[in-house]
């Protein structure tokens, strides 16, 4: 009798834990975002790849290049101390043997700037730049008169894509890559009053244009288009105001983009829903956690339970979870190992993304 009671309990706690149990393989995107290493910390980071990455199932690695590779296409567009194509052939073979999939990123439209420092495009093209007429201050502060935040390209300059275009082609073709991530996150300066091309124009419309521009670009080769999603969410109605949403007019760009790009949707506050919406407008979505491991479990069971209780056509679109940092991979790699003491707490981007993948592992 005992025995058969135990092995009725046994069954009825394993069919119901079953219940809620989340299959790993269920999520098909379990990512990180980081900028891509520098050539001193290269060999660290191919051990991060081969040991912890492997071993905690991430199969996706959003790479931040941006200027930091020797192109060959444009040299002028080099960092200092860019990654050699060595380099990245060394981070490729890891990644392949991890079973991880790489997805090259370079800041396009926005973050053309950081602070005092213009990036390398608006340095070697001073003729893309949506306002010359802002001067990039000596000592940065926020906020500002101008409203600065970063640097845009002008969307609508005749020349800028065929540049930005050729170090995308010379990335994607090293990475051996089949999506790009195009960053466009945070465009505060878009449509400016004083651009002789955009001035007056729909702000959404500029956004969406950009959007199609590089999507179909990345087409003509199989290759598919990342973006952040906060242009596309209102930041008024949505009370999440301008910086994980849009203040300037951007949000209806989600009605006029193409429905076969990736949408990263990041929040790091709150584990705010906004991945349904994305999902209802057609789009692919992935939530993207930072520093608060509280935050990012929430997020990480409630993408689950998007998948689990939607119709089969939205269900496909909850593509799963990415952890985004947002040091260097160098200071990211101390933190990580413990190797320096970074002064982090509890709320660390190191401690989110070990706390979201024990949680993802313990769902097998
Ligand atoms: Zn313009």
């Amino acid at each position: 009798m005992k025995t058969a009671l135990f092995l009725f309990i046994s069954i009825f706690l394993l069919t119901s834990t079953k219940a809620h149990q989340i299959q790993k393989s269920e999520l098909p995107v379990r990512g990180l975002c980081i900028a891509a290493p520098s050539p001193n910390n290269l060999d660290r980071f191919m051990k991060f790849i081969k040991d912890d990455l492997k071993q905690m199932n991430v199969n996706v690695l959003v790479l931040r290049i941006d200027y930091n590779y020797e192109y060959n296409s444009i040299p002028e567009l080099r960092s200092d101390n860019p990654l050699t194509k060595n380099d990245v052939e060394k981070l490729v073979g890891a990644c392949k043997t991890a079973g991880i999939e790489i997805i090259p990123q370079i800041n396009l439209l926005g973050h053309q700037s950081w602070h005092s420092t213009l990036s390398k495009l608006l340095e070697v093209y001073p003729q893309f730049d949506e306002t010359p007429h802002i001067n990039l201050p000596g000592e940065y502060k926020w906020p500002n008169e101008d409203g600065l935040y970063c640097k845009s390209y002008c969307p609508l300059h005749p020349d800028v894509h065929e540049v930005v275009f050729s170090l995308v082609d010379e990335i994607m073709d090293v990475f051996e890559a089949n999506a790009f991530h195009a960053g466009l996150d945070e465009v505060f300066y878009l449509g400016d009053d004083k651009c002789p091309r955009c001035s007056g124009r729909d702000k959404a419309e500029l956004f969406a244009g950009e959007v199609w521009k590089i999507r179909n670009h990345l087409a003509q080769k199989d290759r598919k288009l990342w973006i952040w999603g906060d242009r596309l969410i209102d930041g008024k109605t949505t009370g999440m105001g301008m910086w994980e949403a849009s203040m300037n007019n951007t949000a209806r760009a989600i009605d006029m983009i193409p429905k076969d790009i990736v949408i990263c949707d990041w929040h790091y506050e709150r584990p705010d829903p906004t991945a349904v919406y994305f999902a209802m407008k057609g789009l692919d979505v992935i939530t993207c956690p930072y520093r608060r491991p509280e935050v990012a479990i929430k997020q990480l069971h409630d993408m689950v339970n998007f998948r689990e209780n939607s119709t089969p056509e939205m269900s496909a679109r909850f593509l799963g979870m990415m952890q985004t940092v947002w040091t260097g991979a160098g200071n990211f790699l101390d933190a990580w190992y413990k190797t320096k003491d970074t002064s982090e707490g509890v709320e660390s981007q190191a401690n989110c993304f070990k706390t979201l993948f024990e949680e993802i592992n313990k769902m097998e």
